[in-house]
């Protein structure tokens, strides 16, 4: 979905759009879009500067980094962004990365705003760093890979005992 900026002749304009999972491209090993993507947002124009403001909601699916179950997450951001139209990539281009890693601005065409690269940007900002089903997820046991989270495995013992004795040794040697 792209918004002709000429068109709008400088008058702001709301923007509620739904796009189906397939034509957002998002590509993550152990992650999916789970649901539409829906966003609703105001774009406002001041000359051929943008200014986009409103919110984003979707759904990922992901599988648990600690124990490989697949589940379901809201993803939701909401955000205010400024977009200037790309520069003259001539010359100080270093100069220009700086500023946009420094500052939230980003660069369009200065033709037209791609609202679907802008919705997958605002999905993988929203996105964790891991993806863990619940905070005190236990994992799958190292050894045997069982689920620890429905039970300990019987090769449960053995590390915490190592860990005492690791311990009592350290205990003895604080001790003096
Ligand atoms: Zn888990
Ligand atoms: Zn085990």
């Amino acid at each position: 979905m792209f918004i002709e900026i000429e068109g709008l002749k400088d008058k702001p304009r709301r923007v509620q759009h739904v796009f189906p999972v397939d034509e957002i491209p998002f590509q993550h090993e152990d992650a999916w879009l789970d649901s539409p993507v829906a966003v609703d947002f105001k774009l406002t124009p001041d000359g051929r500067e943008l200014r986009v403001r409103g919110k984003m909601e979707t759904s990922v699916r992901c599988r648990c980094s600690r124990c490989a179950k697949e589940f379901a997450r809201p993803v939701v951001a909401e955000f205010d962004l400024s977009y200037t139209p790309q520069p003259d990539w001539g010359g100080g281009a270093s100069e220009v990365e700086l500023e946009y890693g420094d500052m939230d601005v980003g660069y369009y065409d200065g033709v037209s705003f791609d609202v679907n690269t802008m919705a997958l940007e605002q999905i993988e900002l929203a996105m964790p760093m891991q993806y863990v089903c619940r905070d005190n997820c236990k994992g799958l046991c190292y050894r045997c890979g069982a689920d620890l989270n429905e039970g300990s495995c019987s090769c449960e013992e053995e590390p915490d005992a190592r860990l005492s004795a690791l311990l009592q040794w350290r205990e003895r040697r604080a001790g003096g």
